[in-house]
């Protein structure tokens, strides 16, 4: 029905009864009665209006906790919409709320800084990435200028000049950030911040790791393409000559077969497509290959001891075997003769260890940090003469990385040095 009506329907009626009974009191009673009758049937009604009135502005002074009237007549419409609207209400305030606090939690977590600044660069709000990257604190810092904030110069630059349509590049407390700022809503901006050190720095080894493997492999390929020339432009070399040519050439050719591998191992390890498989490791078995490899390498150069006392271990065989390995060999290379080299293999209360110690060159304190490193040598060209590859320890650190192993360097020059392998308790290989 036409709402007018509802309204309109009920007063005309109501109208309609007070004129009948006033015309009945007439009749019985005289116009003074019938006057007085009605003049007291508006006041009724009147003071009815004005109750509800008065009760609908006492709802209105605390609409959330004050309960609505009930009502009658036009007034039972009014109040049963108005508490559908305050229902309305609370349903839409409760929505907001819950979905404020998911976009603070989404905002917490995102990896991004977020600041909104007014059109005055006052600072209003911003996320904890933003905190981090710039250096603030909201509690502390909201309402401040972001250029009394953040006083690097380019920065102040940016944010004042307006082109915003290239990011900026600002490098602030020691990270590397792209800031961008994005106006909206036509009086507020948005400042975004990204932080790419860690981006950087992976981008800078890989080419870093590149320019020195092409260098790695150009030098042998420079020797064996020299010698392959006169070869071809000197047939009637002697055969002494040219043996010895060979065998040069054989020695780069295996040194670049040695780099190779060493790159492949090194990205199988670093590659998540190849996640470590635990199997029981035999370290009998692996310890005494090692020992015979170092023989070998050694050919009666060096005294060599082995000594096991500890249990398995959980792990990668191959791994291990090439990680044990690299050290092993590295003790032979860097020991002149008559040295001796002491693999031994220890339970302890930390966990087991594998310790190579050697009586060779030792290392001096500056560098032992950075031997892990890829092509990082102390000495290249002894490292080249042993064909080294410079990648033996990065190959270490890689394989042990992968098997919660640390690794400790204890070195002296001249005197020798001890690499130690600690592998944490729950390594050790349980029936
Ligand atoms: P490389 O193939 O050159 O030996 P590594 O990564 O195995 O490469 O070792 C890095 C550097 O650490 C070596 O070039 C060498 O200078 C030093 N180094 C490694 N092991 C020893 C050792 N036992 N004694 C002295 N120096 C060592």
């Amino acid at each position: 029905m036409n709402r007018r009506l509802i309204f309109w329907i009920p007063a005309a009626m109501r109208l309609l009864l007070v004129l009948i009974g006033a015309g009945v009191v007439w009749y019985f009673l005289g116009p003074i009665v019938a006057l007085a009758a009605v003049l007291g049937a508006m006041t009724v009604m009147l003071a009815t209006q004005l109750h509800y009135l008065y009760q609908l502005s006492d709802w209105l002074d605390n609409p959330g906790s004050a309960r609505l009237p009930d009502g009658w007549g036009a007034w039972t419409d009014i109040f049963s919409r108005l508490y559908k609207l305050r229902r309305d209400d609370e349903k839409n305030q409760a929505e907001l709320t819950e979905w404020l606090a998911r976009f603070r939690q989404a905002m917490r977590l995102l990896p991004d800084g977020v600041a909104i600044m007014d059109d005055v660069l006052f600072l209003e709000w911003c996320n904890p990435a933003a905190e981090k990257h710039l250096g603030l604190e909201l509690a502390r810092d909201k309402g401040m200028r972001v250029t009394n904030l953040v006083r690097t110069p380019s920065f102040i630059d940016y944010v004042v000049l307006g082109r915003y349509e290239q990011p900026l590049t600002l490098n602030l407390r020691e990270r590397k950030l792209i800031v961008q700022i994005i106006p909206f809503e036509s009086r507020r901006q948005i400042l975004v911040t990204h932080d790419v050190t860690d981006a950087e720095r992976v981008d800078m080894m890989r080419r870093d790791f590149i320019a020195n493997a092409s260098h790695e492999l150009r030098t042998p390929l420079t020797v064996i393409n020299g010698f392959l020339e006169i070869a071809y432009n000197q047939p009637n070399l002697d055969l002494q000559t040219r043996m010895s040519h060979l065998k040069l050439m054989i020695e780069q050719g295996q040194r670049m077969q040695n780099l190779v591998e060493d790159m492949l191992t090194l990205t199988r390890l670093e590659s998540v497509e190849h996640p470590l498989r635990p199997e029981r490791v035999d370290i009998h078995t692996l310890l005494e290959q090692i020992h015979q490899e170092v023989l070998a390498l050694s050919a009666g150069r060096h005294q060599v001891s082995l000594d096991i006392d500890g249990p398995d271990i959980r792990g990668s065989a191959d791994e291990l075997r090439s990680a044990f390995g690299n050290l092993a060999s590295n003790a032979v290379r860097y020991t002149p003769e008559q040295g001796s080299i002491a693999l031994a293999w220890r339970m302890t209360e930390d966990g087991p260890r594998f310790i190579v110690k050697d009586t060779g060159i030792g290392i001096r304190p500056e560098h032992i940090s950075r031997l892990t490193e890829r092509f990082y040598r102390v000495d290249k060209s002894r490292s080249r003469e042993t064909q080294g590859t410079g990648l033996g320890l990065a190959i270490v650190k890689h394989v042990l990385l992968r098997h919660n192993a640390s690794l400790h360097i204890e070195s002296e020059p001249e005197r020798g040095s001890t690499f130690i392998v600690k592998f944490p308790k729950k390594a050790v290989f349980a029936e």
